[in-house]
Order: C-alpha cells, then sequence, then structure tokens
C-alpha cells in the first residue's frame, strides 16, 4: 500500500478532538481552559498530565512525554503509526487514502470501472427490495418510494462476499472491484486465492455518489442499526476523490433547470431528506471538511451558496472550516452564507419536522460570510474596551488576507474597520505595516505589555521566529519571496529548521500547531518543536505574530549581511578583493543602507 498523504493527516488533527480520544482511556479533569490527569506514563499521585484543547497537545510535567492526538495513541496503545492513523480515521468515518492507489493502469481502465460500479450499483437497489429491515429504515426516516429510486439508494447484504460472488469470478474482475474500492484485500496469510479479499461494505444503506454526468463513481454507505462507523465511504480511486466531489449535485441539475443558489449539508440523509421535502438544491461534502475545490465547483454552477450545518460543536467547527476555505473563493458577484440550525437539529429533523416553507425562510435569513466572521471573531474579543477591538483587529487580519482583491474585498475592510472603530484606510494601513492593531487604537500602550515583553524578549531570533511559525503556522503565507530568501545566507543555530518550516508551511499550509509539530514527527528538531509547544503559550494574536516573524526574518537577513561585509571588509584590508566581490561589498552595503534610510 501508498503513503498516506500529509493533507488526510493534516485533516485527522484537524478534526479529531483530543480530549475525546485521551478521555476516552484517562480520566480527565477540567481545569481552567484546559484538561489534568494523574499521567498514565508515569506514576504519580498528583496530576501533572495536562492536555489543551486549543492547542490539541498533550504534555506531562512529571515524566516529560508529550504529542497529539496520533502520537498519543502510539504510545499509549502500543501501536504503529498506520494503525493510529486507522484508529482515529474510524473514529471519525474517513477512509485512510494511500498514495499511489489510482496508478496509470487503472486510469486507462477507466471505462470498465464506471461500468462495473453502474452494474454494483443496480444490484445494491435490488438487494434492498429484498431486504425488509433495509426498507423499513427508510421508511422510519421518511423516505419515499420516488426519492429513494431518485437517488438510487440501495443496500449492501451482509455477507463478506456477496460482491466477490458475483462480480468477482477471475483475478481480473477482483483487481477491477478493488481498484473501484468495492472489496478489502486481506492481511497476509490468507490460503486460498477467492479468500484474499472481502467486501467493504456489508449490511448499510448504500448511496451511490455519481458525478456530473450521472456515472456511478463511489459509493457512501450508513448502517442500519447501531455500529461502528455509522458512516463509511469508497476509499479514494482513479474516479473519486472526496475533495472534489459533492453528493447531490447530479440529482439537483437534474431536478432544476435554473438554478440559483445550492445548499451545503453535512450527511446524505440531510441530502435526500432536503430534496424530498422539495429544497431540491441541497449537495452534501463526503466525509470531509469543505474544500476550496468544493467552492470553486459550486459557483461553476450557482452564484450563491449557504452552509447549513448542526447545531453542535461539530457542526459549528464545521461552519468555521467552510469559511476558512471559502474567503479565498469570495468576491462581488458571489454570495456564501451560513445557517445554524437549532441545538440537537440536523436538515433532515429540522426539515422533517417544520416542512420546505419554514426551512426556507430560514435559509433566507441565514448569515452572509462577513457577519458569521464578525460575530465568530466579536465572542473572542471584548468589543466594549479598545483591547478586545485591538484584539479583534489582530485576528481579523490573517483571514482578511485571504480575500481577493476587489470590490468584495473592500466592503469586508469596510465592516471590519467600522467594528474596530476605525476608517477603513487607517486599519488597512496598520495591517500592511504588521503592526499590532493595539497601537492605532486609543490605548497608549500594547495589548498586554507585560506578556508581550515576555514572548517577544525571549530566546534567540531563531527561535522567536520558529516559536510564531508553529503557533500560527498560516502566517507562513505572509513572508514575502525575498524574507524567505534572505534566510539562505544565515547560519544561526536552528536557522536549517527555520528555513524547512517556512519552505513546507508554505508549500503546504497548515492551520494549527499540532498539524506541524505532527509533520516533524521523527524528523529533525521534530522533538524541539515539541518542546516548544508544550511550554511556550500562545500569546500574540495571528496579525502581531506575522508582523514579528517577519520582522526577525529581515533582522536575521541583516546580520547575515552584517558578517559577509565583516569577512570582505577583512578581505580588502590584506588588498586581495577581487573584481566580483567588489561588486557584492557594494551591493550589500547599499542594501543595509536603504534599509536604514526607511527606519527599518
Ligand atoms: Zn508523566
Amino acid at each position: 500500500m501508498g503513503r498516506i498523504p500529509q493533507s488526510f493527516i493534516d485533516e485527522l488533527i484537524a478534526r479529531a478532538d483530543i480530549v475525546e480520544i485521551i478521555g476516552a482511556r484517562v480520566q480527565l479533569k477540567k481545569s481552567g481552559r484546559e484538561y489534568k490527569a494523574c499521567c498514565p506514563f508515569h506514576a504519580e499521585k498528583t496530576p501533572s498530565f495536562w492536555v489543551s484543547p486549543d492547542k490539541q497537545f498533550y504534555h506531562c510535567f512529571g515524566c516529560g512525554k508529550h504529542g497529539t492526538a496520533l502520537g498519543f495513541l502510539m504510545d499509549h496503545d502500543h501501536v504503529a503509526f498506520p494503525e493510529a492513523v486507522e484508529e482515529l480515521a474510524t473514529r471519525l468515518g474517513l477512509e485512510v487514502p494511500h498514495e499511489g492507489t489510482g496508478d496509470v493502469r487503472a486510469r486507462r481502465a477507466d471505462e470498465p470501472l464506471y461500468e462495473l460500479l453502474g452494474r454494483v450499483a443496480l444490484f445494491y437497489a435490488q438487494a434492498l427490495a429484498r431486504e425488509p429491515r433495509a426498507h423499513e429504515y427508510l421508511a422510519r426516516r421518511g423516505l419515499s418510494d420516488d426519492i429513494i429510486e431518485r437517488f438510487a439508494i440501495g443496500y449492501a447484504p451482509n455477507a463478506w462476499n456477496e460482491l466477490l460472488r458475483r462480480f468477482g469470478g477471475s483475478d481480473g474482475e477482483r483487481r477491477q472491484l478493488a481498484d473501484a474500492g468495492l472489496i478489502v484485500e486481506r492481511g497476509r496469510g490468507a490460503l486460498r486465492d477467492g479468500e484474499r479479499h472481502y467486501d467493504r461494505f456489508r449490511d448499510r444503506i448504500m448511496f451511490p455518489i455519481r458525478d456530473t454526468r450521472g456515472r456511478v463513481i463511489a459509493f457512501g454507505g450508513r448502517v442500519i442499526d447501531a455500529g461502528e462507523p455509522k458512516y463509511l465511504n469508497s476509499p479514494e480511486t482513479a474516479l473519486f476523490h472526496k475533495g472534489r466531489e459533492l453528493y447531490g449535485l447530479y440529482e439537483t441539475r437534474r431536478a432544476r433547470a435554473n438554478l440559483a443558489r445550492l445548499i451545503v449539508v453535512e450527511g446524505y440523509m440531510d441530502t435526500v431528506r432536503l430534496h424530498q421535502a422539495g429544497v431540491d438544491y441541497a449537495v452534501a461534502t463526503l466525509g470531509t471538511a469543505t474544500t476550496a475545490e468544493h467552492l470553486r465547483r459550486i459557483f461553476r454552477v450557482v452564484p450563491e451558496v449557504v452552509f447549513a450545518f448542526d447545531g453542535d460543536r461539530a457542526g459549528r467547527a464545521a461552519a468555521w472550516r467552510a469559511l476558512q476555505q471559502a474567503l479565498s473563493e469570495a468576491r462581488e458577484g458571489r454570495e456564501i452564507r451560513f445557517l445554524f440550525l437549532p441545538q440537537g437539529h440536523d436538515p433532515d429533523t429540522l426539515v422533517g419536522e417544520e416542512g420546505r416553507t419554514r426551512f426556507e425562510e430560514r435559509v433566507a435569513g441565514a448569515l452572509p460570510l462577513s457577519e458569521y466572521l464578525v460575530r465568530e471573531l466579536s465572542q473572542q474579543s471584548d468589543l466594549a474596551h479598545a483591547d478586545g477591538r485591538a484584539r479583534f483587529a489582530e485576528n481579523a487580519r490573517p483571514l482578511f488576507a485571504r480575500v481577493p482583491a476587489g470590490v468584495y474585498r473592500e466592503l469586508l475592510l469596510e465592516r471590519l474597520a467600522q467594528v474596530v472603530g476605525l476608517s477603513a484606510p487607517r486599519l488597512e494601513e496598520l495591517w500592511t505595516q504588521g503592526r499590532t492593531a493595539a497601537a492605532a487604537t486609543t490605548v497608549p500602550r500594547p495589548v498586554r505589555p507585560a506578556a508581550a515583553i515576555r514572548d517577544g524578549g525571549r530566546g534567540s531570533l531563531v527561535r522567536q521566529a520558529i516559536v510564531r511559525l508553529l503557533h500560527h503556522p498560516a502566517i507562513a503565507l505572509e513572508v514575502t519571496a525575498a524574507e524567505r530568501a534572505g534566510l539562505d545566507a544565515s547560519d544561526e543555530a536552528g536557522v536549517a529548521l527555520l528555513r524547512e518550516l517556512l519552505d513546507n508551511l508554505r508549500a503546504q499550509p497548515a492551520e494549527m500547531p499540532a498539524q506541524v509539530v505532527q509533520r516533524w514527527t521523527g524528523r529533525e528538531g521534530g522533538e524541539s518543536l515539541q518542546k516548544l509547544l508544550a511550554r511556550e503559550e500562545v500569546i500574540t494574536g495571528g496579525a502581531a505574530a506575522a508582523g514579528e516573524l517577519r520582522a526577525a526574518l529581515v533582522k536575521l537577513a541583516d546580520q547575515a549581511t552584517g558578517r559577509r561585509l565583516e569577512a570582505l571588509e577583512a578581505k580588502s584590508r590584506a588588498g586581495n578583493l577581487a573584481a566580483n566581490e567588489i561588486e557584492e561589498f557594494q551591493r550589500l552595503i547599499d542594501k543595509l543602507s536603504h534599509r536604514e534610510a526607511r527606519g527599518g
């Protein structure tokens, strides 16, 4: 099997709840914003084991053990990395993708795969009619025969080799079933050839996932009674890429000739129930968070999207992640709004209770992206005070930075400036200067002076830069190419790690510290990062951190320039400076004096 893609591990870290994972194994007690317990890794009577939901990280002050949710599973359950990934993915109802499974051979064989998936979907649909339990379940959920047919919903029989028996008579056919993600290869030690595989989906309601042309490309399966995982999706295959596909898009386009808006929900059942209720423009992401790719697809079809997520913690987290992806796709002519359902409701139950009219009234009243952004950030700061408004501005800056230039961006800037109590040009000026917004408000001092000095003043420049990157990985994107290039000349201790971090996070952005730590596990510098995360507190907001990071990079580059100048000077005194060195000498002096003239 191929390597597990980094993006999937990032997603696991982002979606897992470390408190829940550890809490299932260790008795945790809430203490302020964190949780504590007696350490499971060393014997103790008073708790020195802490779990931080903010950092998604644990740390023991007794024995020094620390790590992410994945690291904890490995250490606590004594399992290898792939098994820890599998465990976490299963809890979240995700399928672990492996790179290289969609190889050239499979891609060339696309046509037979479509054909096979179509035949299997038909078989599942027929099996549904023969299984009263499945039919009763769907009836109980309020699905009509008509909608079952429209979505081609089926049933996977409760057997390990039903598909194998019907569709896998030869080696070639079995290979196709595997390429389509319909059967799973057993581990080593299987005896006869026919036993090397088993059916992936057993005793589940099957939702075929169709591409825009209506061809079945994958399935989602839901358990009928209790059981884990509740939802099981096809793995990534040559035909199916979760981050791109939207369940129900084909059915939506077939139902409506002219579409104005799409509603994005979380589940298959939500989608199907909404369609049945007449809200026939609902689609769902497939066991994955909303991606920018999803949004681009949506905006190719309609100018307006409304996200409707459950009114629970997971739903709110999903909405916030959707907002972050949506920012880069926001522009004039597009409308992005968020509908928050009452606690304990999902679209399925709500539309069942209230009916279409009331549900569509809710949709009409959904929060625009800008207002949702303001509301969330306001909850993190007390806007009645200047400090709170300054923090609001700091927190808004990296989010605002994702919005592409244009009319929409200008309007959003005005709205944010209004909240902070500044003019739009003034707010933007402060942001582009990379200074904390605090200095601009009426507060005559930094937001939290003691904290700022404690954090900003400690450690070498390299360490300061690394700490900021670690706590706010997204700020790597704000570093200019020139600032990054300036580091190449530096030979400060630890600068290699800083360069690696910057390059990695610019090539593959991360959102959370735990993702960074997880990427570096087992790599050089990984231990240092974990220690920094365990010891350092997040003090400055993202906007200030970006400014401080960039300032540190500039200083590091200047130091390197200074040292090179000294070396050249020494050489020049000895009278043996080559022509190209004289040129370099001149260039470096220009560079430094230019910077001093700017007052930086
Ligand atoms: Zn310990």
